[in-house]
């Protein structure tokens, strides 16, 4: 399987800051694609790309980190905790190929940060426009659970995107676990409580906004619906200066 492509595709003529940006990111995604810095989630993110789950036995799972994917004039960054073991970690980018990907690029696309509602491979045509999307953890953690010590490992990798991303303004933390790690990462104090659709602003002005993860557990249950999420990418967009996009708003209002 080839490399993923880190950054959807903006056609540049000359070599501006853009450009530069986007192979920095493109260095950085193959660097992180070939980490084994820890022990546990290499072992485990290899076993389950060698064992595969029955639906997917005739596909050759990517079994590495997982890079983040997007645009690299990006407003708008989407934190999410780590690839799913039979989701980015077979597909190799973040949140394609499982429920919780179909929710995020769904809305996405709903609120205008994407150019399609779907999400299921490297080759699907998935292009996104003033967001970015990428993962507190890039190895898939066995039970969605990374340990202390991993996240920190880590968060090198979260800190030089965010470096290379610097038209920033505002970050969607799906979960409690990306919320912690941003609000760290940026400096937020003092820290408000997590919770769905609390934000918060960092020292340097970026605002942090919190959202339920759209894991199968929250959607199921109707701790998530579609409303609530595009209610929080409605509000990124608004914070991130873009115009409002009406497209498709959920139905279940
Ligand atoms: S979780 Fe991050 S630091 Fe650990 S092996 Fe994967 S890419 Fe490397």
């Amino acid at each position: 399987m080839s490399a993923p492509s880190s950054v959807s595709h903006v056609p540049r003529v000359h070599d501006d800051p853009p450009a530069r940006r986007r192979r920095e990111l493109t260095r950085l995604a193959e660097e992180i694609s070939v980490c084994r810095l820890c022990p546990r989630l290499v072992a485990w993110r290899e076993q389950v790309a060698r064992e595969r789950r029955a639906a997917f036995a005739d596909e050759e799972y990517w079994g590495r980190p997982v890079p983040g994917f997007g645009d690299p004039e990006a407003r708008v960054c989407i934190v999410g905790l780590a690839p799913a073991a039979h989701g980015g970690n077979r597909t190799g980018r973040v949140f394609t190929g499982d429920r919780s990907g179909d929710w995020l690029y769904n809305v996405m696309w709903r609120t205008g940060f994407a150019n399609q509602p779907t999400s299921v491979a490297l080759s699907d045509g998935l292009e996104l426009r003033g967001a970015y999307v990428l993962a507190a953890v890039r190895c898939a953690p066995p039970a969605n659970r990374p340990t202390t010590e991993e996240r920190d490992t880590c968060a090198r990798y979260m800190r030089r995107e965010l470096e290379l991303l610097d038209d920033l303004r505002v970050l969607v933390a799906l979960g409690s676990f990306a919320y912690q790690v941003i609000a760290r990462e940026l400096g937020v104090r003092p820290r408000p409580v997590f919770g769905h659709g609390v934000e918060a602003t960092a020292r340097d002005g970026r605002v942090v906004m919190c959202s339920y993860h759209p894991s199968q557990q929250n959607t199921f249950t109707g701790k998530l619906t579609e409303k609530m999420l595009y209610d929080v990418f409605a509000r990124a967009r608004e914070l991130a200066g873009y115009p409002r996009v009406e497209r498709a708003r959920p139905t279940a209002w």
